[in-house]
């Protein structure tokens, strides 16, 4: 049933000639107009020639033929009367004298028929000149007319002969007999004369008739098929720039309207204006909607990962890699798709520790292999290989770049594809931009208030906003976390002696030493005014007192330098274990201040491993 359907669909196209290009399809309906107009041409021209022949076959041959034998029938009935008039000798000789007169003139009527015959068929307009040529001449009515005046040159003959005088009698015998003869003729000639008359007119009605009838249905059906052709023609143009305009006119006003989509009826340069510019109204529309939906996402990691989603399902992108510029430290870092087990960047992995060897990010422009070869000489180059690189402009400068990678045989069609695709995958980032900077910006917001100002460390802020997620990855992997409470043992004295600003400057010194001595992944944060608290995740029991030894050694043999001279200070460290002391992280911290409380009380410059006693005491302190 289908398959009918498609067939006759198929078959309806080939004759309404949907699929032809328009130039075609106006070439073809000026053609349909002409063929039209000419068939129409044709029939008039077809009918008035055959009626312009039969008229002058009727005006030059028939009427002249029956004016012939008007002329001479009754001048034959006068002969005949002549002959029956008198026996009389001399009477008849008058007789004959004047049967030879009307003989005559009966042979001057017959020539000058035959005379006017000749003439008209030689003269006469093209029309009548064609229709001569084509038309065959009268041979039997010529031969009848030849055979009368043969009869009538008889009788002049016979009339005039010297034979006359002796026997007057048997030339009027002999007139008479060819006077009967030449009457029988006449007879038959009229009655076909007549009804050639007859016949000709009625063929000319007919012609007439038909002509007319086939005239007025050859003008319905082109008036038909013009009117239909024309409206088809019509609404085939005019229908999609209607629904174009008024999709441009709800894209202008913000409001994409999908169920309005232009519908494709045709293969020719409407139905791909219309197909491509459903395209546009989709990806207008998936780029609006994916803007509201980013817009209220919480996080810029989000915010990239939706971006990779968009590459892969509008765009059809498969590979591609989003990185995360940061400016102030001069380092870039993959964010979406994130890299799994060994898998590598199509770039040298300098890159990530300096930003500004990314073509793309220190330029600010969109860097393509496929414009200029090897163009960035961090891209690892491989056989069929080709990469874009788009920097995202936020603030006006490269805050992130995402890189394409396409394999490609870089045949016109391919590239042409790549170009509609990155094109494509631009529209979203271009819309993506001012979300990706309110983020980035309330992102930096957010780190800074949880920074202290002065070292570069972590504060308490950060603690309280995100020690329920450490406690949980701890838990959860079943290690534990050694707490360092650091206090610099009497640091008032560096500010009274020294002043604030050689205090603020051995605080910033202390704290790179924390940061030295612990790694990546273990945290410092300034707990108060000289007092550190370092975490050190997923440690094994013991290797928290190790790590506070060390520091309190680096502590010990560092040499401060403090205005003009160089300063040794000593630190106080108080360790407990979470959740090993307690199951309480803040309960842990407090464990720990009161370690480094005994630490203190004890002589300073140690380490105090928290104990239960401890607790006990604390009252005592
Ligand atoms: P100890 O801890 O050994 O008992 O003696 P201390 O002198 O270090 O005593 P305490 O810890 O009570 O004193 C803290 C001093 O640290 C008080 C204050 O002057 C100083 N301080 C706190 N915050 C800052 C800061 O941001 N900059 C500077 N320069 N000094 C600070
Ligand atoms: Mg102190
Ligand atoms: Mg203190």
């Amino acid at each position: 049933m289908n398959n009918i359907t498609n067939k006759w669909k198929k078959f309806v196209q080939f004759i309404t000639f949907v699929n032809l290009p328009i130039k075609k399809k106006f070439l073809l309906f000026g053609l349909g107009t002409f063929f039209w107009f000419t068939l129409i041409g044709i029939v008039a021209v077809s009918v008035l020639t055959f009626i312009n022949f039969r008229y002058s076959q009727i005006s030059n041959t028939t009427i002249p033929y029956m004016q012939a034998i008007q002329k001479i029938s009754p001048k034959l009935d006068v002969l005949e009367q002549l002959s029956k008039m008198s026996d009389n000798y001399k009477d008849k000789e008058k007789q004959l004298l004047e049967a030879s007169l009307y003989i005559r003139s009966m042979n001057d009527a017959i020539s000058q028929t035959t005379i006017n015959i000749q003439s008209a068929q030689k003269g006469g307009n093209f029309i009548q000149m064609l229709t001569y040529s084509l038309a065959k001449d009268d041979p039997e009515g010529m031969k009848t007319l030849q055979d009368i005046t043969t009869k009538i040159k008889e009788m002049g003959n016979i009339a005039t002969s010297n034979d006359t005088k002796s026997n007057i009698n048997a030339v009027w015998n002999e007139l008479n007999r060819q006077i009967k003869d030449t009457k029988k003729i006449i007879e038959t000639f009229s009655k076909r004369t007549n009804q050639m008359y007859e016949d000709y007119t009625l063929q000319m009605n007919k012609a007439i008739k038909i002509s007319v009838n086939s005239i007025a249905i050859i003008v319905l059906i082109a008036i038909f098929l013009l009117w239909f052709f024309t409206k088809w023609l019509t609404d085939a143009f005019f229908k999609p720039i209607e629904s174009m305009i008024h999709q441009i006119h709800s894209i202008g006003t913000g409001e994409v309207d999908l169920s309005k989509k232009l519908k494709i009826k045709s293969e020719d340069e409407i139905g791909t204006l219309s197909k491509e510019f459903n395209k546009l109204v989709d990806t207008v529309y998936g780029v609006t909607v994916f803007k509201k939906v980013i817009e209220e996402d919480t996080s810029l990691d989000v915010v990239y990962t939706r971006l990779g989603e968009v590459f892969e399902r509008d765009a059809k992108i498969e590979n591609y890699r989003i990185y995360d510029v940061d400016e102030a430290k001069g380092t870039m870092k993959v964010v979406h798709p994130p890299l799994f087990g060994d898998e590598s960047l199509a770039c040298h992995e300098e890159i990530l520790n300096n930003c500004s060897l990314c073509r793309a990010q220190k330029t600010g422009h969109t860097i393509s292999s496929l414009e200029y070869e090897g163009i960035c000489r961090q891209f690892i180059p491989e056989e069929g290989k080709e990469h874009i690189c788009i920097p995202l402009i936020i603030a006006g400068k490269p805050g992130a770049v995402v890189q394409f990678t396409f394999d490609t045989k870089k045949t016109d069609e391919e590239v042409e594809e790549i170009h509609e695709k990155v094109f494509k995958a631009e529209s979203y980032i271009k819309n993506s931009l001012s979300v990706i900077e309110t983020k980035q910006l309330m992102h930096t917001l957010r780190e800074s208030s949880l920074i202290d100002g002065l070292t570069g460390l972590y504060n308490r802020r950060f603690l309280q906003d995100h020690s329920n997620q450490l406690i949980a990855g701890v838990l959860r992997r079943q290690k534990q976390i050694s707490l360092l409470m650091c206090d610099m043992d009497f640091f008032k004295q560096v500010n009274d002696t020294y002043g604030h600003d050689a205090g603020d400057s051995l605080l910033k010194e202390t704290s790179a030493i924390f940061r030295k001595s612990i790694r990546e992944s273990d945290i410092v944060i300034r707990f108060g005014g000289e007092e550190f608290l370092i975490l050190l995740v997923d440690t094994e029991p013991e290797y928290g007192f190790q790590v506070a030894e060390k520091i309190r050694k680096k502590v010990e043999e560092t040499k401060f330098k403090v205005t003009n001279t160089l300063l040794q200070k000593t630190i106080s460290i108080g360790i407990s274990e979470f959740p090993k002391d307690t199951d309480g992280f803040w309960k842990a911290i407090k464990f720990a201040d009161v370690a480094l409380y005994k630490a203190k009380e004890s002589g300073r410059n140690k380490c105090v491993k928290f104990t239960a006693e401890l607790w006990e005491e604390k009252d005592n302190f």
